[in-house]
C-alpha cells in the first residue's frame, strides 16, 4: 500500500463507510468524516494527513494557504507533487518500506498490539480500549499505527528511543469545517515555516530516516533536521511482517492483506536540541543559567484546560515560559476575529513505557480569543485558585488530623468543574466580561464549598476533629471570600 496513492483512508460520509486515497481527499470537496473505533487513532489518522499534507505542498504565504483551505487543488497539482516522493511512501517497499528498515534482526516477533499505544501493557487497559483489537492489522490501521507509535508515543522500553518529541507528547491540531479543510488549517505556510524553522529550506529536500538511515551513535542535531524527516521520524528500527493470504482487520474490520506482527531492534544516536514540531506545544524553564525547553505532555491526572494557556499563549518570562505549536501560532495570525477557535488536543499520560491513560478532546474557544490572552488566561489561573484553596485547607485538616483528603477533594473539583470551564471559554463575550466572571466565580465557590462538605462528611461528628474542620471551614471561607 501506498500513502500517497492508495485508497487507505477510513471515511464516513452520509452513513456509508469507504477507504479513499489521499488524492481524491485533497482534490474534491466532500464532507468526509474520518471513522476509527478509537479516538486517539483518529487523531493519529487526521495528523498524519496533515503531515503527508504538509510535506507535499508548503504554501507560500497567507494568501495562498487560504486558497488552498477554500478551494480542492488540482489532480495535476497533486501528480506533480508526489512525483519525487512516492517511493518514499510505500508500505511494502522492497528496499526501504514506510517508516521501517529491511532485514531487523529480531528473535521473535511482536504483536501488532504493541503498535497501538496503551492496548498492551498500560495498568488501566479496560479504561484505555477494548480488549481484542490488534491482532492482526490491514495496512491502513498498520500505517497509522506505525506513525502514532514513532510520533506521539513512549519507547517500547528496555532502551528503545522514544519519539523526537520525548515520551508521550501533546499534540494540537486546529478543526476546520470538513477534513479537507482540517487538513490545510494546520499546513504552516513558507512565512511560518519561516519564523518556527528557519533551516527549513536547506534541509527540504532531505530524504527520511528510513531511505537515508542515522548512523549508529550518530550525532544528530535538531536544526540540520529538515520538515519531512523530523515529521516522520522513526526512533526504532522496526519490520512489519505479512500473514499468509487474506484476514479480518482487528481493528477496523477490513478483509484483505494483512500484518501479523513486526520485528523491532533499537539503536543508539543522540538526538541533540529541539526540533520544533509544527504540532506540538512546549514549556521551558532556565535553571542554573541553563534554559531546558520540552515538549508539554500530561503529568497528571489534571484535565487539558489547566494547561490551555501552554496551549494557546506565548509566554517569555525569565526564569520559564510557554510556546504554542507552530499551527496554533499561524491560526492567531491568520484566523479573522470572529472565528472561534475548534483545538483538538491529545495526548497519552505514561510511565516508562506504559500508558496510563489517554486523552483527546476538543476545545472551542470563542472569538476574538487572539486578542484576549489576558482572559484566557483568567478563566484558567482562576480555576485553578480555587483548587488550590480546596486542597490548601485541607491539607491544614490533614496535618491537624492525620486524614488525607486532598487528593480524592482535588479529583472531584476536575470532575465537577470542567464543564463550568469549557462552557466559559465557549461563551465567552470578551468585550462583556465582567458579568461571566462573576458569575463564573459563584459557581466555582459553590463547587468548592460542595466538594469540602462531601469529602468533610465522616469527620462532622468526631469530636476529637470538630475543632480541625471548624478551622479548615473557616480558613475556606475567608479565602474564597478574597477571591471573589
Ligand atoms: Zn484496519
Amino acid at each position: 500500500m501506498n500513502l500517497l496513492t492508495g485508497e487507505w483512508i477510513p471515511v464516513q460520509h452520509e452513513g456509508v463507510f469507504e477507504h479513499i486515497s489521499l488524492k481524491a481527499l485533497l482534490t474534491q470537496d466532500e464532507d468526509w468524516q474520518i471513522s476509527l473505533p478509537r479516538d486517539d487513532m483518529e487523531m493519529a489518522c487526521l495528523q498524519l494527513l496533515v503531515s503527508l499534507t504538509q510535506v507535499l505542498f508548503i504554501p507560500d504565504n497567507k494568501g495562498q494557504l487560504v486558497e488552498h483551505i477554500a478551494q480542492p487543488i488540482s489532480e495535476s497539482d497533486y501528480i506533480a507533487a508526489i512525483e519525487s516522493k512516492q517511493d518514499w511512501f510505500e508500505l511494502d517497499h522492497p528496499q526501504h518500506p514506510f517508516m521501517q528498515i529491511r532485514g531487523v534482526k529480531a528473535k521473535e516477533l511482536t504483536d501488532m498490539a504493541k503498535l497501538f499505544a496503551g492496548l498492551t501493557g498500560a495498568t488501566s487497559s479496560a479504561f484505555v480500549n477494548e480488549s481484542g483489537l490488534a491482532g492482526q492489522l490491514c495496512p491502513s490501521c498498520t500505517a497509522m499505527g506505525l506513525f502514532n507509535q514513532a510520533a506521539n508515543c513512549p519507547g517500547f522500553g528496555g532502551g528503545f528511543k522514544a519519539s523526537l518529541r520525548g515520551d508521550s507528547p501533546i499534540t494540537t491540531l486546529i478543526l476546520g469545517s470538513n477534513l479537507r479543510q482540517t487538513i490545510w488549517r494546520n499546513v504552516l505556510c513558507k512565512k511560518m515555516l519561516d519564523v518556527s524553522m528557519p533551516w527549513f529550506e536547506t534541509a527540504r529536500n532531505k530524504s527520511p530516516n528510513w531511505v537515508d538511515l542515522v548512523k549508529e551513535k550518530e550525532n544528530i542535531e535538531a536544526h540540520q533536521t529538515g520538515l519531512l524527516r523530523g515529521l516522520f521520524w522513526q526512533p526504532a528500527h522496526i519490520e512489519l511482517i505479512k500473514g499468509d493470504g487474506e484476514g479480518v482487520c482487528d481493528c477496523c474490520g477490513q478483509q484483505g492483506e494483512c500484518y501479523i506482527g513486526f520485528k523491532k531492534e533499537k539503536f543508539v544516536y543522540e538526538f541533540k536540541g529541539v526540533w520544533p514540531h509544527p504540532h506540538g506545544p512546549r514549556v521551558f524553564k532556565v535553571a542554573r543559567g541553563e534554559r531546558e525547553e520540552k515538549f508539554s505532555s500530561f503529568t497528571t491526572a489534571a484535565p487539558s484546560w489547566t494547561l490551555l494557556t501552554q496551549f494557546l499563549i506565548r509566554k517569555e518570562q525569565e526564569r520559564e515560559g510557554h510556546t504554542p505549536a507552530p499551527v496554533v501560532s499561524q491560526a492567531r495570525q491568520m484566523d479573522v476575529v470572529n472565528r472561534r477557535l475548534y483545538l483538538m488536543v491529545g495526548g497519552y499520560r505514561n510511565k516508562q513505557a506504559s500508558i496510563l491513560e489517554r486523552r483527546h478532546e476538543l476545545f472551542n474557544i470563542a472569538r476574538e480569543w487572539q486578542n484576549n490572552d489576558r482572559q484566557i488566561e483568567r478563566i484558567v489561573d482562576t480555576g485553578l485558585t480555587y483548587r488550590t484553596e480546596l486542597r490548601k485547607k485541607l491539607f491544614g485538616f490533614f496535618k491537624a488530623t492525620g486524614a488525607s483528603l486532598q487528593d480524592q477533594a482535588e479529583h472531584r473539583f476536575y470532575k465537577q468543574t470542567e464543564p463550568l470551564v469549557h462552557g466559559m471559554l465557549r461563551n465567552m463575550d470578551f468585550k462583556e466580561s465582567k458579568a461571566a466572571f462573576s458569575d463564573y466565580h459563584q459557581q466555582l465557590r459553590e463547587a468548592t464549598h460542595n466538594i469540602f462538605k462531601q469529602v468533610t462528611e465522616p469527620y462532622q461528628n468526631e469530636p476529637k476533629m470538630i475543632k480541625a474542620l471548624a478551622i479548615a471551614r473557616r480558613g475556606l471561607e475567608k479565602s474564597l471570600n478574597e477571591l471573589n
